[in-house]
C-alpha cells in the first residue's frame, strides 16, 4: 500500500515530508478546534521535563501547515504540494478499523485556491483506491461554506435542533452548545431521523462559495468522477472551509471510511503565516488494508533474497564474507549464513527463504578457487570459477523477468 502511495506521489508531483511525531499541545488545540471530539477526549498530551504541553500527532495536516509557515514554503513556487506516511494516535475505543495508533497516507497542496486543486485532491484519493483494486466506493461531497456565509448557516442549524433538544441524544446537547455541525453526522438513530430534514450547508453559500462549488462540480464531472452529494458529511475537523469529501466503502459498518478531506483556507493563517488557501486528503492504511483483505485483492509479494550463501569451514566462511560483500555492491540482494551449521541445515534455510540461487563454499572450492552455484528451484547445481560468480548472478539478475532466468 506505502509502494502505491509513493508512485501516486510521484505521479503527481508530491514530495515527501516528515514532521514530529509529537508536536506542541496548542498546535492542534487551536487547529483542529477547541471544541471538538479530537481535542476535547482524543489527545494523547503530556507535560515534558520543560513543563510544556506536548501532543502525539492526532492528524497530519497541522503539522505540515506548521512546517510550511515556519521554513518559509510560501518562498516556493505555489502550491506547495507534500504527502506523508504516518503513525497517528487518538484515544479512542479500541475497535474493528479504530485504534489507537493507525497509520495516515495524507496528502496537501498548499497555496491555492482553484477549484481545480480540489479535482486534483480528490481525483489523486480516488486513483489510489483504484491503483489498489478496491471495488465498490463512493465519493460523498459537500460544501460547508466559508468565514463569511458559515455562521447564517450555523444559527440556522442551531434554530432547528433547538425544536428537538429533548430529543436528540446527550452528546448532541453539547455539540448544540459547542459544536453545532457536528450534529449532523450523529450516528445515533433519532439523532439521524432528525437531521434528515436539517437546514443544508449548501443552501446557505456565499456568491464566492456557490460559485467555487459550481467549478469544482464541473470539473468533476469533465474528469468524468462520479459524486453523491452528501448534506450531512462535516468531517470532525474544524479547520476545513468550503469543499469537504470522503471515500467509503458501500459495505455496511460505522468504520466505511476510507479517507477523507478537503479545503482549509484559514488554517495557515491561523498558525501564524499569511493568508494561504490550500487542500489536503488523508487515508488510513488499516482501513486501506482491511479492504484489501475483505475483497481478496491479490497482493504481489515481497521482493525475496536472490541469493544464500552457505559455507563448511572457518577458511570458506572468510571467502564467503567477502563475496557477500562483493554481491551486495554489485546489487545482488544477498543472505549470508552465519554460525556452524550442517550444509544440509543451511540449504533447508536458503529454501525456507525462498532464495532463486544458493552460493556453496567448502575446502574443495576455496583450493580451487570455485565455487557451487545451485538452482535452489530445480535443485540442479554446478562448479563456477568465483571470479565468474559476480558478473554471472548480475547478468541473471538483469535477464530475470525476461527470459524467466539463466539455466545453470
Ligand atoms: P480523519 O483524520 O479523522 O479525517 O481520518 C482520516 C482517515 O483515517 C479515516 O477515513 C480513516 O480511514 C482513518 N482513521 C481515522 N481514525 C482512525 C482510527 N482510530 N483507527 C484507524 N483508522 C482511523
Amino acid at each position: 500500500v506505502e509502494q502505491k502511495a509513493e508512485l501516486l506521489c510521484q505521479l503527481y508531483g508530491y514530495k515527501r515530508i516528515d514532521t514530529p511525531l509529537f508536536e506542541e499541545a496548542e498546535l492542534f488545540a487551536r487547529s483542529v478546534g477547541e471544541e471538538t471530539e479530537v481535542v476535547q477526549k482524543q489527545m494523547y498530551t503530556f507535560e515534558d521535563r520543560g513543563g510544556a504541553q506536548m501532543t502525539l500527532r492526532p492528524e497530519g495536516t497541522a503539522p505540515v501547515c506548521r512546517a510550511y509557515v515556519e521554513h518559509g514554503m510560501h518562498t516556493l513556487p505555489q502550491p506547495v504540494k507534500l504527502y506523508y506516511i504516518a503513525p497517528i494516535f487518538r484515544y479512542e475505543r479500541p475497535q474493528a478499523g479504530r485504534y489507537r495508533e493507525h497509520r495516515q497516507f495524507g496528502f496537501e497542496a498548499i497555496g491555492e485556491s482553484d477549484p481545480l486543486l480540489d479535482v486534483e485532491v480528490i481525483t489523486m484519493a480516488w486513483q489510489f483506491c483504484e491503483m489498489l483494486g478496491i471495488q465498490g466506493l463512493s465519493l460523498k461531497l459537500n460544501s460547508i461554506g466559508c468565514r463569511r456565509c458559515r455562521p447564517a448557516y450555523v444559527e440556522a442549524l442551531k434554530g432547528y435542533y433547538s425544536r428537538y433538544t429533548d430529543a436528540i441524544c446527550p452528546n448532541c446537547k453539547t455539540r448544540l452548545v459547542r459544536n453545532p455541525l457536528r450534529l449532523l453526522d450523529c450516528k445515533e438513530p433519532p439523532c439521524r431521523n432528525i437531521a434528515e430534514s436539517a437546514p443544508k450547508s449548501v443552501d446557505y453559500l456565499c456568491e464566492e462559495c456557490r460559485a467555487h462549488f459550481g467549478h469544482l462540480k464541473s470539473y468533476l464531472d469533465l474528469m468524468e468522477l462520479s459524486f453523491e452529494l452528501d448534506y450531512h458529511l462535516v468531517r470532525g475537523l474544524d479547520y476545513y472551509t468550503r469543499t469537504v469529501f470522503e471515500i467509503q466503502t458501500r459495505e455496511e459498518g460505522a468504520q466505511n471510511a476510507l479517507g477523507g478531506g478537503g479545503r482549509y483556507d484559514y488554517l495557515v493563517e491561523e498558525l501564524g503565516g499569511n493568508p494561504t488557501p490550500a487542500v489536503g486528503f488523508a487515508a488510513g492504511l488499516e482501513r486501506i488494508i482491511s479492504c484489501v483483505r475483505r475483497q481478496d485483492i491479490p497482493v504481489p509479494p515481497p521482493s525475496e533474497p536472490k541469493v544464500y550463501i552457505a559455507y563448511l569451514g572457518e577458511r570458506a566462511k572468510r571467502e564467503a564474507t567477502e563475496l557477500v560483500t562483493s554481491l551486495r555492491k554489485a546489487g545482488i540482494p544477498t543472505i549470508q549464513a552465519v554460525g556452524d551449521r550442517s550444509l544440509k541445515a543451511q540449504m533447508r534455510q536458503a529454501n525456507s527463504l525462498g532464495t532463486t540461487y544458493g552460493v556453496i563454499i567448502g575446502e574443495k572450492e576455496v583450493e580451487g578457487g570455485t565455487v557451487m552455484l545451485r538452482d535452489m528451484s530445480r535443485g540442479e547445481q554446478r562448479e563456477i570459477a568465483l571470479a565468474e560468480l559476480v558478473s554471472l548472478l548480475r547478468k541473471k539478475e538483469e535477464n530475470c523477468g525476461k527470459e524467466g532466468g539463466i539455466v545453470i
